[in-house]
């Protein structure tokens, strides 16, 4: 079903207003493609990469965890082919002095006013398209000239190859098994970001899975289903869904096979994540380059090969988007508007809002004593200021699940209100046991 009532405005909005993510270098201004993540932007993020975490290592056990360095050694960016090839076309506007990707004009606005797209108002003045490197580029070494140039890693990929023997080794796995890893990634962009879809930092959940060469067309099929299926699981509505396979002239310089997850955003649809089929490229590549055997030994029956390699490689910020996007809602309760986050109760930052009814006649501390009973198993938030309806509104737009209110009711029988977000069902529960009700209606799976 298309989300009709959600806008990139609207999102925008409600993530600055709740303090999701906003802006970043706000005092000064801001800098282009740059957020930061407020308090519940910090605990939504952290509930995405755990359920990514969940599906790679606690669901299945062929799958192990790394975190490697974001600067490596400079050859790594050679070999892997992200410094001679990791480029965007780019024009500058001599009139406007403005940079555009000259992939995306269509998309773009001209510097000028009244805007235009860049190059079709007759001042426009733009170059020749040139290849820039989309890595940043920093150095070792208190003397610039005279210290080594290194790169911020732009995916975190590489360095699962750059371990491949030692995690072999510690591991003690043989393939078909996975590394995973997530961690921050930065890139070059100058194309204007649609809100975090693209930012110039963001943080990546990638898995390279070293499988025998000839089963890669079916571990390819593998993660592209499990994949797809991890966002309907955390309750993305299929239908804004889809796969779309690369064109051989869109494929990586590595990739036999490359999918992208994308997802009907309200500007389009466009790429979650990526799954690739990408051969032997990376261990052969880095193993010409370093001089290492980078490949698989069978102890006993000494078979030897170079494991082929599918990667799921997905960003943290793109799905948190889409979970914002997806759960994003209005209604009406009274005749009064609603604007409601409809989160899978996993990612909601907060599970359940504990709310006295009044702010005296007792109300405060039985709620506290509560509050502390749920904390200690659920993430749990206490909110004692202004009128509960307006509360009951704040909770809404985090898309805290449950609310429990206490009242003079839960003075005489220990009972409370527990309300539910989405049904708005209230019902009366006694405060023994609430915290197990809770957990079970929550469960995952
Ligand atoms: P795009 O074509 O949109 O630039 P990509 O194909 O270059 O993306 P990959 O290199 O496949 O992206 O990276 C894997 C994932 O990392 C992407 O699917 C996306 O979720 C995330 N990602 C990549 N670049 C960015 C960025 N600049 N900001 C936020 N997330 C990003």
């Amino acid at each position: 079903m298309p989300n009709d009532v959600v806008t990139m405005d609207k999102i925008v909005s409600l993530c600055k207003r709740r303090g999701f993510i906003f802006p970043a270098s706000e005092i000064y201004g801001g800098i282009a493609n740059t957020y930061d993540y407020g308090h519940y932007g910090v605990l939504l993020k952290q509930n995405v990469v755990a359920q990514w975490w969940k599906a790679m290592i606690g669901d299945r056990d062929d799958i192990v965890a790394l975190d490697s360095a974001i600067i490596q050694h400079p050859k790594t960016w050679e070999a892997s082919g992200h410094l001679a090839g990791f480029t965007d076309p780019l024009v500058d506007c001599r009139t406007c002095k403005q940079r555009f990707r000259a992939d995306h004009l269509a998309e773009l606005e001209c510097g000028r006013r009244p805007s235009k797209h860049p190059g079709e108002d007759a001042q426009c003045d733009l170059t020749e398209s040139r290849e820039f490197n989309l890595m940043f580029e920093t150095t070792i070494g208190p003397v610039k000239e005279a210290g080594a140039t290194v790169y911020l890693r732009p995916e975190t990929a590489q360095g699962i190859f750059l371990d491949f023997k030692q995690v072999l080794q510690f591991a003690r796995r043989k393939p078909p098994f996975g590394i995973a890893q997530v961690g921050k990634s930065f890139r070059n962009e100058i194309t204007p970001s649609r809100f975090v879809f693209r930012t110039l930092e963001f943080e990546q959940m990638e898995m390279e899975f070293f499988v025998p060469p000839d089963e890669a067309p079916k571990w390819y099929a593998h993660w592209l289903e499990e994949r797809l299926d991890w966002y309907v699981r955390l309750g993305i509505d299929p239908e804004r869904l889809r796969l779309r396979a690369h064109d051989p002239d869109e494929l990586s310089h590595y990739s036999s096979g490359t999918s992208d997850v994308e997802y009907r955003f309200p500007f389009g649809w466009s790429e979650l994540e990526g799954v690739a089929n990408r051969g032997d490229f990376d261990l052969r590549a880095h193993a010409e380059h370093s001089g290492e055997k980078l490949e698989y030994v069978d102890p006993q029956g000494g078979e030897r090969y170079i494991p082929h390699v599918i990667e799921p490689a997905a960003g943290v910020a793109r799905s948190l988007l889409a979970f914002l996007c997806d759960g994003y809602d209005e209604d009406e309760i009274g005749g009064e508007p609603r604007t409601v986050l409809r989160l899978h109760p996993a990612l909601a930052p907060v599970k359940v809002a504990v709310l006295p009814l009044l702010r005296k006649d007792g109300h405060p501390e039985r709620a506290r004593a509560v509050y502390e009973g749920l904390r200690k198993t659920l993430a749990a938030e206490y909110d004692e200021g202004g009128a509960i309806g307006r509360r009951y509104r704040r909770q809404d737009e985090i898309g805290t699940p449950f609310a429990v209110t206490i009242d003079h009711q839960t003075l005489e029988d220990a009972t409370v209100t527990l309300r539910d977000r989405d049904t708005l069902e209230q019902e009366r529960v006694s405060v023994d046991g609430l915290a197990r009700l809770l957990q079970d209606r929550l469960a995952v799976d």
